[in-house]
């Protein structure tokens, strides 16, 4: 309501007192804030949205409401602009391919534009005022080592991650990969679970066989090894190669925002402390305080006012990716298993998963029940091969109770998991 009446009154005021200016700074500043939250919420939608542990939610939903309407819509336009001007030629087999493509590098593309500026614009004004203000110190501290060994570093180990993470091969499986079953180290590094991964499976759309945990991208039309999701981000698939790749990228980008969040909030202190600050400013309560330097000293301090706001509002978002990408690798798991594991805990629910212990000491095997049949008995499927299962055959057959019972054997504790996610064995 305050922003209402504020915008309202900014949009019929015609003179600009102290006081006007400053509600038309806080609606500008209001309109940014609403601004970016928005766009960080489609963000989160496009990047989150489709993800198997959101299946279900809100979030999934808002994601195929966003993509199919905002999609077909595009569709529809390229569609009518192609007949009436480019005689079809976008909208044939190879034209599509170039669309995909050049969708495919807008977001990384995008990004690099982005964060380049950023980072000049905190040279050229954050950064600059801090050591002008530290040059007037009589024991200054030394910004040399900082900008040298920390920032320096911290920028370039950014850029290395991000184009190693998008040119990398994941691991994809092919012509030039052909996985050798037969070896004993493909096999100690994707054992058979017999839960989500049966032996030997044949991708339905490359016709190739693939090891356990690897997985057919739809986007990028080509099966990966340790599949764990398709990026838009990265326009690359997050693999069994990627995975170091991408996650000390969002290490790295983490420690970006909450540093550079640091570094401009210090260059605000800084012009604070430099004297000749107006009245007006120097005895608002803090919020405001720092609003109005932000809004009315110089264009440096706005520049750095949007830069902390960036991070402030950024961090959240990146550093929650970042634990949950950190939580699968305790967990010993992918982001594409966790939608596998997902789906069986729901089965579980449903008193559809069995366990068999053959009475010939054979290993357990695990059971969905198909159909139920009269007389408390059914058809199952074994889970090992997804084949149909008698459960005539002598040996005990129990419910599966929980999630607990079920071992996930890709969980090897945390750094042996961490050692294989980040330091694979190349194939
Ligand atoms: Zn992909
Ligand atoms: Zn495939």
């Amino acid at each position: 309501m305050v922003f209402m009446s504020q915008w309202k009154s900014c949009l019929h005021s015609n003179t600009y007192t102290i006081n006007s200016y400053d509600a038309m700074g806080m609606c500008s500043f209001y309109l940014l804030f609403i601004g970016i939250c928005a766009l960080l919420f489609i963000i989160v939608i496009l990047l989150f949205g489709d993800l198997p542990n959101y299946r279900d939610t809100i979030l999934n939903k808002l994601h195929h409401i966003l993509v199919e309407n905002f999609f077909k819509f595009i569709t529809n336009k390229l569609q009518q602009f192609d007949n009436t001007y480019l005689n079809s030629s976008l909208t044939s087999q190879k034209g599509k391919l170039r669309l995909k493509w050049l969708f495919g590098w807008t977001v990384p593309i995008l990004y690099l534009i982005i964060f380049t500026k950023c980072l000049k614009l905190f040279f050229d004004y954050t950064y600059t005022q801090i050591i002008k203000y530290e040059e007037t110190l009589q024991s200054p501290t030394n910004w040399g080592l900082r900008y040298w060994f920390v920032i320096i570093p911290l920028i370039i180990i950014n850029y290395v991650t991000f184009l190693l993470a998008v040119f990398s091969d994941p691991g994809v499986i092919g012509p030039k990969r052909e996985c050798n079953f037969n070896t004993s180290q493909l096999q100690a590094e994707f054992p058979n679970d017999g839960i989500l991964f049966p032996p030997e499976i044949v991708c339905s759309t490359c016709k190739i066989k693939k090891p356990p945990r690897s997985k057919h991208c739809s986007s990028c039309d080509r099966c990966v090894l340790m599949f764990d999701h398709h990026c838009i981000w990265l326009n690359n698939d997050v693999g069994y190669y990627t995975f170091r790749w991408f996650f000390l990228f969002l290490c790295s980008i983490c420690i970006i925002f909450v540093y550079g969040g640091y570094l401009s909030f210090y260059s605000l202190q800084v012009y604070l402390k430099s004297g000749n600050i107006p009245e007006n400013i120097n005895k608002a309560s803090t919020p405001k305080k720092y609003w109005r330097l932000i809004k009315q000293t110089t264009v440096g301090n706005e520049i750095t006012g949007i830069l902390l706001l960036l991070c402030l509002l950024l961090f959240p978002l990146i550093g929650y990716f970042l634990v949950e990408t950190t939580w699968s690798i305790y967990l010993g798991v992918t982001t594409n298993e966790i939608g596998k594991w997902n789906y069986i805990n729901e089965l579980i629910n449903h008193d559809l998963v069995y366990q068999f212990d053959p009475e010939d000491g054979s290993a357990k095997v695990y059971l969905i029940l198909t159909e139920r049949l009269p007389g408390g008995q059914g058809k199952f499927m074994a889970l090992s091969d997804r084949s149909s299962f008698n459960s005539n055959i002598g040996g005990s057959l129990e419910p599966v109770k929980g999630w607990d019972d079920l071992k996930n054997i890709y969980d090897r504790g945390f750094w042996l998991n961490a050692k294989q996610k980040l330091f694979p064995t190349s194939f």
